[in-house]
This record gives structure tokens, sequence and C-alpha cells, in this order.
């Protein structure tokens, strides 16, 4: 069953007064996007809410370049601003005692060096953080709440907790959101390249990240979480 446009509508709702909600409380608001297809319908209902919250995007230097291109052709067509982040250590820097890159060894701390910490100062500046994680995407997720606690005072707002892959699906149809164009050769879970393998059809579409590794999270929702 396909979600009809006016559960859409109703579940865009509660955004919109969340959004004007923290507005008038004078908070500062950025979101985060990774430039999936499915992180499209959150940028795109910012766009038509409030296309003035900026959206900061991470090139770990690992990136597929067709992301890259993506995210830019995205900004241009849904008005929307991106600001660029880059790690903060340089990959000469990001070797192990082998001399290989860590995403081989210790892939834990290869995200924490071009994931977590490239986002912490932008925590430091801001007072709420959008990001469109959902529950049905791994049980990490699922225990999440609409608000957490994030370090350094910010709060994180997930405002696509609930939504289902259908949803998702059904949004993007209605208003024609293009793709991701590695989709249609078969990637549907899209991070970095040396993590991401295509889609094997085997359980959750997630399950393409770190495929035979004990990972399933790069560190921004696990350990950008207060408890
Ligand atoms: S996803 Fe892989 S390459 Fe990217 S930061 Fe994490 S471990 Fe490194």
């Amino acid at each position: 069953m396909v979600a009809a446009a006016d559960d859409l509508d109703a579940a865009i709702e509660p955004i919109r007064a969340k959004l004007a909600a923290y507005r008038a409380a004078g908070k500062r608001m950025f979101a985060t996007s990774s430039f999936q297809s499915h992180s499209l319908p959150l940028l795109h209902i910012l766009s038509r809410l409030d296309n003035s919250i900026p959206v900061y995007f991470t090139n770990t230097g690992f990136l597929f370049p067709e992301t890259l291109a993506f995210a830019d052709s995205i900004a241009e067509e849904y008005g929307i601003r991106i600001i660029g982040l880059k790690p903060l250590v340089p990959k000469i820097h990001q070797l192990d005692h082998h001399g290989h890159l860590y995403f081989a060894s210790d892939p834990d701390y290869c995200c924490f060096l071009n994931k977590v910490q490239p986002l912490e100062p932008v925590l430091m500046s801001h007072d709420v953080w959008i990001n469109g994680i959902r529950g049905d995407q791994n049980d990490n997720r699922k225990a999440m709440r609409e608000e957490e606690r994030a370090p350094h005072g910010t709060l994180r707002y997930h405002p696509m907790l609930n939504w289902t892959a259908r949803m998702i699906h059904a949004y993007s149809k209605r208003y024609g959101l293009r793709p991701h164009p590695l989709e249609a050769a078969g990637y549907l879970s899209i991070g970095c390249e040396p993590c991401t393998t295509k889609f094997l059809g085997d359980g959750n579409e997630r399950n393409s990240r770190w495929f035979g590794m004990n990972k399933t999270e790069c560190g921004l929702h696990t350990e950008l979480v207060q408890k």
C-alpha cells in the first residue's frame, strides 16, 4: 500500500510546527545530509519550509565523485545552502602502523576522524541539529527519540524518525525527486567508496555499508548522542 498524499501532508505538518517553534525561540538550526536518494525528502521539505537553514555536508575524501556532483546539483535545484566540511586531520596522518589508511584496520577511528570530528565545531556554534535518520533503518535508530541531547548543549531533532521507506518512496514520487545516480547501478545505501558495496538483496539496504564487518553506524548517531 502506497502512503496517501494526506498521510504525507499530515507527517509534514509537525515538522513545520517544530521548525517554527525553534525559530521563535531563537534557536540556531542546521541540518546534515549524505545526499542519498532517501535523504532527499527531508532536504526537499526543508527547502520548502525554511531554506535559510544551512545544510552541512562532510566530504570525507572517500566519497564517490557522483555523490559530490549530485550534492551540488541538488543544492542548486532545491535552492538550499550547502556548507562543505573537511576532516581536520590530513590523510597522511591517518595511517595505521602498517602504513595503511584506517578504514581497513580501524573503521571506527576512520569514521571518527572523517565524519564525527569535523562536525564538532558546527555543534558548538548551533542549538539544533536536524538529521534525517529513520527508525526503520536499524535497531540503533529505532531506539532514538524525536529529540535527543547531543554534545555541546545541542539538541538533535529527527523529523523523519517515524517515516517509513514506503513514505520516503511516496514523497519522492509525488515531487519527482531525482535519485542518486549510483542507484541505477545497484547501490542503495551510499557512503564512502571503500565501505560501500552494491545492494545484495539480503535484508536491510544499510547492510551494504561496511559489508561483512560488525559495524552499522559511522559514529554520528552513536558518539554524537548524549544519554
Ligand atoms: S565510512 Fe569507511 S572510509 Fe568513510 S570514514 Fe568511515 S571507515 Fe572511513
